[in-house]
């Protein structure tokens, strides 16, 4: 059993798992890392941090995703 399902099991959950998420394909203008995005509504992109250039260079791909 993963921490996930023993937590769901006593009726615990993340606080965050209730507020609304925005998930997109995202890019690294200065790397060209790419990543799925997932994150509170209220996070702006320029908040997003790349792992390896930190914020301030990222953009939606615009991919469509299923
Ligand atoms: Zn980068």
């Amino acid at each position: 059993m993963t921490i996930q399902e023993n937590r769901m099991d006593k009726g615990i959950r993340n606080i965050t798992d209730s507020l609304p998420h925005r998930t997109s394909m995202v890019i690294c203008l200065k790397c060209y890392f790419r990543w799925l995005a997932i994150r509170p509504v209220q996070v702006r992109l320029d908040q997003l941090e790349c792992k390896e250039c930190g914020p301030g260079y990222v953009i939606e791909t615009g991919e469509i995703l299923e």
